[in-house]
């Protein structure tokens, strides 16, 4: 068996074609364009290379984005300072805190700043407690685990009654992907580092999410035939074939993974491209009003 690619590069560029149609057409209503506020703190190089990411994308879709860039020895006063300026600013309609936030910042306080209506990253406590509770809605999901239930729901995967087996427990990744796949109505387990026979519990599972952050660490042989594989996964290896002398890979070993599977996404052009995505959405959502507090 050769499984089918979910093409998130694809899935992600359709979606931002709506996005920007839907930036557009507010931006000809209201004379302003839906507006991202950026708080990044400090100079760790991967979430300044993130924050440009995320500022091409949002020119790309016609979001405006403005980032509060503070030094890493900004104190807890400084950051509410910059989080309370972008809730009052009726132009900005999503905030994104970059995390993490170096030592002297009290992360949980910052995102709790975040107004409800505007915490488009989804990590505000009371958007991630309501994603847990029946009956609730939260107003807005985080980006990267939206992205895998997106790529699910395009690949055509009935998740109703469906054993889902979610590798990692982190609460930007694992945890609240294991959430929205109960809210499906999966049969959901959660695996660690600390769980037994990890390729056992595979075998059982009509679905995978692997997030875990190891190269290549699960194999083909571990899965069961047919399962829908998703990759968060997204690890630096050296790599002297490549002019940057490393590439991309997985958490999946993808050769012996796609031999077995029904439908895999890729690393590079999986869960990656659908993160962005996700945000631009809940920014124009946002903008768009449809978040009602409540
Ligand atoms: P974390 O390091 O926060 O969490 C890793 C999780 O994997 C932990 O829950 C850990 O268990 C679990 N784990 C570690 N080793 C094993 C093992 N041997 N067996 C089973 N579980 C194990 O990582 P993140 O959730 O932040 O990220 C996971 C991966 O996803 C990374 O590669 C990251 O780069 C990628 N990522 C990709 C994004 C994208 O947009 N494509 C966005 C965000 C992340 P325990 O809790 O016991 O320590």
């Amino acid at each position: 068996m050769s499984a089918i690619v979910i093409d998130g590069t694809r899935i992600a560029e359709e979606i931002r074609t709506q996005i920007s149609a839907d930036a557009e057409a507010f931006t000809h209503q209201h004379g302003y364009a839906p507006g991202l506020g950026v708080v990044l703190v400090g100079d760790n190089p991967a979430s300044s290379s993130y924050v440009r990411m995320k500022r091409r994308a949002c020119e790309r879709a016609g979001i405006t984005s403005v980032a509060h860039v503070l030094p890493a020895d900004a104190t807890q006063s400084d950051v509410e300072a910059a989080v309370t300026a972008l809730n009052e600013d009726p132009k900005i309609h999503g905030i994104l805190v970059q995390l993490p936030m170096p030592p002297q910042i009290d992360e949980i306080r910052i995102l709790s700043l975040v107004r409800l209506d505007k915490d488009v990253d989804g990590f505000h406590p009371i958007n991630i407690g309501a994603l847990a509770l029946k009956g609730r809605e939260p107003l807005f999901t985080p980006a990267t685990p939206t992205g895998v239930m997106v790529l699910l729901e395009r690949a055509g995967v009935n998740l109703r009654g469906a054993n889902a087996v979610v590798v990692g427990r982190s609460n930007i990744v694992g945890m609240p992907v294991a959430l929205m796949l109960l809210r499906q109505d999966a049969t959901v387990t959660v695996c660690h580092s600390r769980t037994r026979d990890l390729p056992a519990v595979l075998r059982s599972a009509d679905v995978v999410i692997a997030a875990i952050g190891k190269a290549n660490f699960i194999q083909g042989a571990w899965l069961k035939p047919g399962a829908v594989v998703i990759d968060v996964g997204t690890n630096q290896i050296p790599d002297a074939a490549d002019a940057r002398g490393y590439r991309y890979v997985g958490d999946v070993e993808y050769e012996s993974a796609a031999a077995v599977a029904g439908a895999i996404t890729q690393v590079p052009g999986g869960v990656g491209p659908m993160t962005i995505t996700m945000l631009l959405s809940n920014t124009v959502k946002a903008a768009r009003g449809s978040a009602v507090v409540g």
